[in-house]
């Protein structure tokens, strides 16, 4: 028997799509701080896969996903149910910045969970989102991108249990590289890892990637995973795809090493394997004169670049994955 889901304000019946939010608390002047949520509550038993997006409030890549998501699903013909939380991390949204301005000790979002009844504001919306997350689903994806100052590449971080490694694969064709998770502790990941659900962290977008057509295109690519997902664990009909090859390794960031212009070489290519020491870019100053360069760090390849050339020491400037093999 198929049951009505009902999470915060959200009710949905079997066979129906219900919008509604989680309501975390209110600000001085009386508005709302709450949590956007959909349920596509499907006609027959089946899995629950819970989706976020917008923990950090520059990546709006989740946004557009759970909107076509919503549009490419019947839920008279889905087996089980699929959430969709669009924006964790609304106040930061609304500003445009990784974290919420209102709240500067727990500024990101992604470090802070299964956050705390009684703590920063920040913390306070991680613990609601995090109880109706842990309560309902079985599998879990957090849609992350470059945010205001990179563009990423398809790519995920994951835990190596098969399970995990199973939800990787069914994310299809388009994602060869699979990464240990950076973030072990303190995500929504980390959490569902830790009481043994598949969960993902997926990147893919970024600023250089919102032209017209290619914001559309981010979340088409993303879309498609989801559909993969879905079709994978028979959730809907269909036949899954999978990448030919998948490559395991681990995120090594690459900070500027001078205050400047990021200039990337023209010649490098993302998800492409590439040698230690290969040139990926130069830093220049407002003279023209090369500062430094930026070279591959060991074997493997880039999946993120920042996409703001105007850089400060310390920045984020190359998301490199050393690859350390095949899953
Ligand atoms: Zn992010």
């Amino acid at each position: 028997m198929t049951a009505t889901i009902e999470i915060g304000t959200a009710k949905a019946l079997p066979g129906t799509i219900q919008d509604g939010k989680i309501i975390v608390e209110k600000l001085a002047g009386g508005g709302e701080i709450a949590i956007p949520v959909t349920i596509i509550n499907g006609q027959k038993d089946g899995p629950c896969f819970w989706i976020n997006g917008g923990i950090h409030g520059d990546e709006p890549e989740g946004i557009l996903t759970c909107s076509l998501l919503r549009k490419a699903v019947d839920p008279k013909d889905l087996s089980g149910s699929i959430v969709l939380v669009p924006v964790i991390n609304v106040p930061a949204m609304e500003a445009a910045e990784r974290g919420n301005p209102l709240d500067t000790f727990s500024y990101d979002m992604n470090r802070i969970y299964p956050g705390r009844e009684n703590g920063y504001l920040s913390e306070r919306i991680a613990n609601i989102h995090m109880e109706w997350m842990v309560k309902f689903a079985d599998m879990e994806i957090s849609i992350h991108s470059g945010g205001s100052h990179s563009y990423l590449a398809e790519a995920m971080f994951a835990a190596t249990d098969s399970k995990t490694q199973e939800l990787a694969r069914a994310m299809g064709e388009d994602w060869r590289v699979c990464l240990y998770s950076n973030v072990t502790s303190k995500s929504p990941m980390a959490v569902m890892a830790e009481i043994g659900k598949p969960a993902l962290t997926v990147e893919l977008g970024g600023r250089s990637s919102t032209a017209p057509g290619a914001f559309l295109n981010v979340g088409k690519t993303l879309l498609k995973a989801c559909i993969n997902i879905l079709t994978h664990y028979k959730m809907i009909k269909g036949l899954p795809h999978y990448p030919s090859i998948r490559y395991k390794g681990f995120q090594q960031a690459l900070l500027a090493p001078k205050s400047g212009i990021f200039l990337p070489n023209s010649e490098i290519k993302f998800l492409t394997m590439m040698n230690k020491n290969d040139h990926i870019a130069s830093i220049i100053d407002y003279y023209g004169s090369e500062l430094c360069k930026l070279s591959a760090p060991e074997d493997g390849m880039i999946f993120g670049l920042r996409a703001l050339p105007n850089v400060t020491i310390g920045e984020w400037c190359c998301f490199f994955a050393i690859i350390e093999g095949e899953w």
